[in-house]
């Protein structure tokens, strides 16, 4: 129908631990850049993108909230999850502490989100360890000098936890592009249909 820009509006959060990328991934997301040095105390806190759904013949428009540096306190408040519809779960491929520690964020999203919350489980720096061919190296490898780091996560065990906890799962990264909008993607998909079938 001409003038309609969107059909839905969707919240969306990303939360998990200082520096695995949450910012960077909203700036890919929204500016299609990355930056090398961002400035940890300008968080973005705020970003908003328009994304077509042709399987659901739907236009959303997604505006999603970083955590823009609070989380190093663990000072996110309720009101932060208020009507979120999709939340990121964000590690780092390269820190497995990042990983232990999803459990907790998840916990809190539990705890303040809608129970209908669609979560996706984002693995984040995977251009830290792809192999020079471009194949993404899956398992754990011993650290490599120069600029790619060791995966500390695999993609088998991030799978297996995600399938365990509801989550959709994805692994990207906000430095080369791969994979930030099919997060966002895969997850209003899941939040469209889940409006379709009325959950
Ligand atoms: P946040 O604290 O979770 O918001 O993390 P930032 O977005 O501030 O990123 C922390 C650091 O990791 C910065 O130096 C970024 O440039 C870097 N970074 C973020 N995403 C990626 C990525 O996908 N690959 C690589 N190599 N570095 C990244």
């Amino acid at each position: 129908m001409a003038g309609i820009q969107w059909h839905y509006v969707l919240k969306f959060i990303i939360t998990g631990d200082a520096s695995v990328g949450k910012s960077s991934l909203l700036v890919r997301l929204t500016d299609q850049r990355f930056l090398a040095n961002p400035d940890p105390t300008i968080g973005v806190e705020f970003g908003s993108k328009l994304i077509n759904i042709p399987e659901e013949e739907k236009v959303v428009k997604l505006q999603c909230w970083d955590t823009a540096g609070t989380e190093s306190f663990r000072a996110i408040g309720r009101s932060y999850y208020r009507g979120a519809v999709g939340c990121l779960l964000v590690y780092d491929v390269t820190n497995r502490k990042s990983f232990v520690n999803i459990k907790s964020w998840l916990a809190d999203v539990r705890e303040n989100a809608d129970p209908h919350v669609t979560c996706i489980l984002v693995g984040n720096k995977v251009d830290l360890c792809s192999d020079s061919d471009g194949t993404s190296n899956t398992a754990t490898s011993p650290i490599v000098a120069g600029f790619r780091r060791a995966r500390e996560v695999t993609s088998e065990e991030a799978e297996r936890f995600a399938k365990e906890e509801g989550l959709l799962f994805v692994e990207a990264s906000a430095k080369s592009g791969q994979n930030v909008e099919k997060a966002f993607e895969d997850s209003a998909r899941d939040i469209l249909s889940k409006v379709r079938r009325g959950v």
